[in-house]
């Protein structure tokens, strides 16, 4: 007890008056709105005086019942008071009440958190005293109902629908549409509806006292790191859940206290496209969400872009020039000593600007290249500063199609393009239906009014969202940028009816089901399906690319089999191919016969004859495969699944086969019967065909030896076949394959009269081989991590089957991510460092990578780097990834040696 009182903890971080208790490197702290007020503050900006309660509060929260610190309630009663003294207001004083705001604020933005409660510290004795100081009955009864709505909406509960029904009422009988129609009077009588409300709702009348109210909302905070909403940004997002969030109290200011005070957003560069020219929106005589909620629509912030959107009301820089000139310099500040491009809310009280949120910008991928490339050229950050700006799995927004210029658009609407990219699917009207008919079901379009952070499922199950209503910053907007799915926002042609199953665009109906196709990029949404192209490499995407290739150590291939997958991969860069999956070759229609012929064959006789028909094939792939590439390594992986899964499966496949090969087809049904094993994935399969049935592995050694002799012989960059046996578990085994190989390959070279450089190796995916790699390596000239099925067999999980539990242990938290997905590090990761080891000191310099999915997986990839792998290999698309992600693995790398 004497210890816990002597050691204080701070729980509460004082800003405003031009200084702060914090600064901006307090994000964990802090959270990041909280930190950066901070820093703002320090900064000498206009931000209004306030206090940061921590986020270990927030941890101590949970980790004690849902208590508070127990020196937490001084604390902040002394960060209330410095505010007071700062503002000259008093919490709670009738004549000259001091107002705050409550926000919530994480290390890491989450808009699943919760909303912000404006205007705390009103009650029936404050509003008055509000209506005096302002000379302004009308503003003080309207923020008052504004904090009646928001608190009762967010702190207590209650439905929102139901303030806004009443607001309606008002409305109607006195024959007004909108709200600026109301007077003082008006905002009075609204105001005890709506108290009435809501003792009527829950028994008990509308919290007067500010006290109350404040550590309501403080609670309301914290308990919002466990809503749903949150809990689901979060896993989607890799937040953990023990960084808990900050809350943030704040002197108000007044955005809605006339023509000549405002509130609004801006990005100091355009978030969608990366063009460097300050970009926002913001409405006059407005509070704090009006902006995003879409209920009204905002202005520009710039003549230009006012111009250019081709709209009427003035912009900011023509309705209030001298404060628009003066946040132009602020935010020009803020993007130099940020050193990144900053996302601004600012309000402005009777033509004096406040500043109440900075942080760095959102952005799409294109837009994040754009800037990290612009940002180096204009030298405010290093090349390899601008390489750790991109998050790798973004670029993956890049490498999707566009809606090809030449084609016809039907367009139904037109709204903003919120969020680039082209995407094609039936029309769902609820994030319900998104999640049940999209993801990996089909191909939807989530059509809203406008969505809210409920929706954030759907809009990720969707490919494409369409919004009626809402800017380029509404919260469709910004989660659409996140989440890399396409959007339009602000649609305001489309009418939907929800009840009907139905939207009206330019006269015509769409009901839920049809399809449509929404541009991105131009705000347009299309009728039915349009043609798309492939996206364009150069430029930005370029430059990035080849400032990560000079960082980073580890190499990238792909994994690719057809010529389609290998001009793809070198397209995207790829530096040789890491797995070349022979047995797809195998399933092409025209050779199927003869590989069935092969399986069936009672013998080794019958198997050659079979096999002496496919060799001619897989040379002529080989050929192909090895011309594309150009000289660069090609690993090719001898013939690795279980035979059943070449079977025929119909009659009509036995007769085919007995016909091609004058077999009976009562004989070939019961060899096939034969062949059924009771777990196949375990049974006759990898090198165990090759042990069994050697003719098999030697017909496919001979068809990649004799394709790199013609090759060479050709005149064209001599291959490296490096010939790869699968599912190798002991040394005895490699023995045997590498003799095999050696064998045939010598015997092709001698025919032909040519030497070839080739290597063999294993691919390591079974846990006896990683930790018997020593063994391996006495015949293995290389080591390929299959970590798709060294992940099963170190798991004893199988992948195909594991989508009935392993949500379950994520949501439990067992896993923390999708093994299959992201390397378990400490298992099967721990059994590839073993590997790796081994097998360097039995033979050194042992080429060492990776090909499973994990290969193109951020995570997995600076695993890699960590154990010196030489290479990763992934699908082709993910190739650019895959070489980013492996720069900013050697840089974290370094930094971690620093
Ligand atoms: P979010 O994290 O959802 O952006 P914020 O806490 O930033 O929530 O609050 C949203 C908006 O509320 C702000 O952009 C601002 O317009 C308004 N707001 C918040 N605090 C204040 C304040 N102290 N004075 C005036 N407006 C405020
Ligand atoms: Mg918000
Ligand atoms: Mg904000």
């Amino acid at each position: 007890m004497a210890a816990e009182t002597m050691t204080k903890t701070k729980w509460v971080y004082a800003f405003g008056g031009g200084g702060a208790d914090g600064d901006a490197a307090m994000k964990n702290l802090l959270g990041g709105k909280g930190a950066n007020l901070a820093e703002m503050s320090s900064l000498g900006l206009p931000v209004p005086p306030g206090f940061t309660i921590t986020t270990e509060a927030c941890t101590h929260f949970y980790a004690n019942e849902r208590n508070y610190p127990a020196e937490l309630e001084a604390q902040v009663a002394a960060g209330l008071k410095t505010v007071e003294t700062l503002t000259g207001k008093a919490f709670g004083d009738a004549a000259n009440p001091l107002l705050v705001s409550v926000r919530s604020g994480a290390r890491a933005s989450m808009p699943g958190m919760m909303d912000t409660v404006l205007n705390l510290g009103l009650n029936d004795a404050t509003v008055e005293g509000l209506a005096k100081l302002a000379g302004d009955r009308r503003f003080a009864f309207d923020s008052y109902r504004r904090f009646i709505q928001m608190y009762s909406n967010v702190v207590l509960n209650l439905d929102h629908h139901m303030f806004e029904e009443i607001l309606d009422e008002h409305k109607e009988r006195l024959d007004v549409t909108v709200d600026t129609a109301l007077s003082a009077e008006d905002w009075e009588a609204v105001v005890s509806d709506y108290k009435r409300a809501v003792e009527d709702e829950r028994g008990a009348e509308f919290p007067q006292d500010p006290q109350a109210q404040l550590w309501g909302a403080i609670g309301a905070v914290f308990a919002s790191w466990m809503n749903d909403r949150a809990k689901f940004y979060r896993r989607m997002h890799d937040i953990p859940e023990s960084w808990g969030t900050a809350v943030n109290v704040q002197s108000m200011v007044f955005g809605n206290m006339g023509d000549t005070s405002a509130t609004g957003v801006a990005f100091t560069r355009n978030p969608s496209t990366g063009e460097n020219r300050l970009y926002g929106e913001f409405l006059i005589n407005a509070q704090g969400e009006d902006v995003v909620a879409g209920i009204r629509t905002p202005q520009a912030l710039t003549k230009v872009s006012r111009e250019e959107m081709g709209e009427k009301a003035p912009s900011m820089e023509e309705a209030l020039p001298d404060v628009f000139a003066q946040f132009k310099d602020v935010v020009s500040r803020l993007e130099t000593h940020y050193r990144d491009m900053q996302d601004i809310e600012f309000t402005v009280e009777k033509g004096r600007l406040y500043m109440l949120q900075t942080r760095n910008g959102k952005r799409t991928a294109k837009a994040a290249l754009k800037v990290a490339v612009d940002l180096a050229s204009e030298g405010l950050i290093s090349k390899e500063e601008a390489v750790m700006r991109v998050e790798p799995a973004s670029l993956d927004q890049l490498l999707h199609p566009t809606i090809d210029p030449a084609s016809t658009r039907e367009v139904i609407a037109t709204g903003l393009p919120a969020s680039p990219g082209a995407a094609t699917g039936k029309i769902v009207f609820t994030a319900a239906d998104a999640e049940q008919q999209g993801g990996s079901v089909g191909a939807v379009i989530l059509v809203r009014e406008e969505t809210s952070p409920e929706d954030i499922r759907g809009m990720d199950a969707a490919r494409g969202v369409v919004t009626a209503r809402g800017g380029m910053t509404s919260h469709a907007a910004v989660v659409a940028r996140g989440m890399g799915r396409p959007c339009v926002s602000g649609a305001g042609e489309i009418h939907i009816d929800t009840r009907a199953g139905e939207l009206r665009a330019r006269g015509r109906v769409f009901r839920a089901g049809d399809v449509i196709t929404i541009d991105g990029s131009t705000g347009e949404v299309l009728a039915g399906a349009v043609k798309m192209i492939e996206p364009e490499l150069s430029g930005d995407f370029a430059t990035l690319m080849g400032w990560a290739d000079a960082v980073r150590r580890l190499k990238v291939r792909a994994n690719a089999e057809t010529a389609v997958d290998a001009r793809a991969a070198r397209q995207f860069g790829a530096e040789g191919i890491g797995l070349c999956r022979t047995e797809h070759m195998f399933f092409d229609p025209a050779r199927i016969a003869a590989v069935r012929e092969m399986i069936l064959a009672d013998d080794e006789a019958g198997r050659r004859a079979a096999l002496a028909k496919i060799l001619p094939m897989q040379r002529a792939d080989f050929v192909e495969l090895f011309g594309i590439m150009e000289g660069l390594p090609v690993t090719i992986r001898l013939l690795d699944p279980p035979l059943h899964e070449f079977l025929p499966h119909t009659a009509e496949d036995v007769e085919a086969v007995a016909e091609a090969t004058g077999l009976d087809p009562v004989k070939l049904l019961r060899r096939a019967e034969e062949l059924k094993e009771v777990n196949p994935m375990l049974g006759l399969r990898g090198c165990r065909l090759g042990v069994s049935f050697p003719e098999i592995y030697e017909m496919q050694v001979r068809a990649i030896i004799e394709a790199a002799c013609e090759v060479a012989a050709s005149g064209r960059p001599a291959p490296i076949p490096e010939i790869m046996h699968p599912l190798v578990a002991k040394g005895e085994e490699m023995k045997f394959l590498r003799e095999l190989t050696d064998r045939t390959a010598k015997a092709v070279m001698a025919e032909r009269g040519q030497t070839i450089d080739y290597m063999v190796g294993t691919m390591v995916e079974l846990p006896r081989a990683a930790i018997r790699a020593a063994d391996l390596a006495e015949h293995a000239e290389f080591f390929s991590f299959g970590t798709n099925d060294l992940t099963q067999t170190t798991f004893g999980i199988s992948r195909d089957d594991s989508g009935r539990f392993l949500n379950a242990y994520i949501d439990k938290g067992i896993f923390e991510k999708d093994p299959f997905v992201t390397i378990d590090q400490d298992g099967v990761g721990d059994l590839i460092r073993l590997a790796a080891e081994r097998g360097r000191a039995a033979r050194p310099g042992v080429k060492l990578g990776i090909c499973g999915e994990h290969g193109g997986d951020p995570a997995s990839i600076a695993f890699c780097e960590s154990v010196g792998l030489d290479y990763v290999s992934c699908s082709a698309y993910r190739v650019p990834i895959a070489r980013l992600a492996a720069a900013q693995a050697a840089v974290g790398e370094r930094e971690k040696d620093r």
